[in-house]
């Protein structure tokens, strides 16, 4: 399509006529949230906003620079080492976000003539940190451990001295379910392939001191080598890390695109991101609160008749199919006080259009009750 001002104007209508027209909102102060990543409660937790006033009036606001020039300083170099201690990693590198984080990454580690293998349902970040790399993508199906290793097996029988890599997310935004990381490092390690993890959901929730999925399957940086966590999550602020094996993290530093040419972050934000690590680590009870959540409105949905996918974690889809439906059921709950925003295609695919509810430390026992019995009702009224 010839992109005219005119075409723009039919297509912005042609998305409009599909119920698939994007707009952003401003939060309704009072309603309840089910749409955020903030799993923890700490997005604004007075401990955050407290160090990031301190680190503004110390630092100021703006880094100034590159952090290869010099926009590196005290807050963030203090924030590397807490973690790449926290993951169990030897080292970490800051990224403005984790979208950057995953540009940067895979391009320091394939490119032309080498191959990524990246399953069906991942982030849009790792999908464009693909293509981008130059390198020859292969999707594989969603979970699909056996056939990742079967189109590994075949492209190393060709290209023995190139480079390859597993790219999956940890947990799948929008459905909350697991990568099979064990079989993926096994296949990567047999075939001679990196393992690159996006653990933006699971960093802080999963594992039995919320160190993520490689905690919660008890994998080390030999395992998965390229750990890549997201700080607006979990961890209520904002950044991103890649963390592994010292000379790994110094051949991105190196390598990285999108770490070498852009501002560093301001040194306020990775103040009040190494506030919320540190009630992370001391106050588990977050954790455990979100996980008796989870299991409390699974357990409501069940009996209320709600019908929820498989997942553990504080990602819980409903799925609708018609993004139509989606719209209608989400706005009939935000008229009642619930924010829960649906999620339509492309972010899906087609036909799968869903309510992505997401939990939160910060939920009431009388939040999720009120949640789920909106939802029984909502499900019937738009059938
Ligand atoms: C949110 C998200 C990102 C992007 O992180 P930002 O810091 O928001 O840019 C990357 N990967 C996954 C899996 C995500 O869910």
């Amino acid at each position: 399509m010839r992109r005219t001002p005119d075409a723009l104007r039919d297509g912005l209508a042609a998305l409009d006529a599909a119920q698939l027209r994007r707009r952003a909102s401003l939060p309704s102060p009072n309603a309840i949230d089910f749409s955020s990543n903030d799993y923890l409660g700490l997005a604004r937790h007075p401990a955050l906003a407290k160090a990031m006033a301190a680190a503004a009036a110390s630092y100021g606001a703006g880094s100034g620079a590159a952090h290869l020039v010099t926009g590196h300083g005290p807050e963030h170099a203090a924030l590397e080492a807490e973690l790449a201690d926290f993951v169990g990693r030897e080292s970490a590198l800051l990224f403005a976000t984790g979208y950057m984080a995953n540009l940067g990454v895979v391009g320091a580690l394939v490119g032309r003539g080498d191959l990524v293998l990246s399953d069906a349902l991942n982030h849009a970040s790792l999908i464009d940190a693909c293509t981008l790399s130059r390198a020859e993508m292969q999707r594989f199906p969603h979970l699909g451990h056996a056939s990742a290793g079967h189109l590994l097996a075949e492209w190393r029988a060709g290209h023995p001295a190139a480079s390859a890599a597993i790219i999956t997310d940890a947990v799948f935004s929008m459905d909350g379910d697991l990568a099979p990381l064990p079989e993926l490092a096994a296949c990567a390690r047999q075939h001679g392939a990196w393992l690159l993890a996006d653990d933006a959901h699971g960093l802080g929730v999963l594992g039995a001191h919320g160190r993520g999925s490689c905690e919660h399957f008890n994998l080390d940086s030999e395992a998965v080598p390229v750990l890549v966590g997201t700080l607006g999550k979990a961890f209520g602020s904002f950044g991103a890390f890649v963390a592994g094996e010292r000379d790994l993290i110094d051949w991105i530093l190196q390598k990285a695109r999108t770490y070498i040419y852009t501002t560093a972050p301001p040194q306020p934000v990775a103040a009040a991101t190494r506030a919320a690590l540190r009630l992370a680590e001391s106050e588990g009870w977050r954790r455990t609160r979100l996980l008796t959540l989870i299991g409390d409105f699974r357990g409501r949905c069940a009996t209320a008749g709600v019908p929820l996918s498989a997942s553990t974690t504080p990602i819980q889809p409903l799925l609708l199919g018609d993004s139509g439906r989606a719209l209608q059921v989400s706005e009939w709950l935000l008229e009642r006080g619930l924010i829960v925003k649906a999620i339509r295609p492309p972010t899906v695919p087609a036909g799968s259009a869903r309510l992505r509810i997401a939990l939160s430390a910060r939920h009431s026992d009388r939040d999720i009750a009120k949640l789920v019995e909106l939802l029984a009702e909502a499900l019937s009224l738009f059938p």
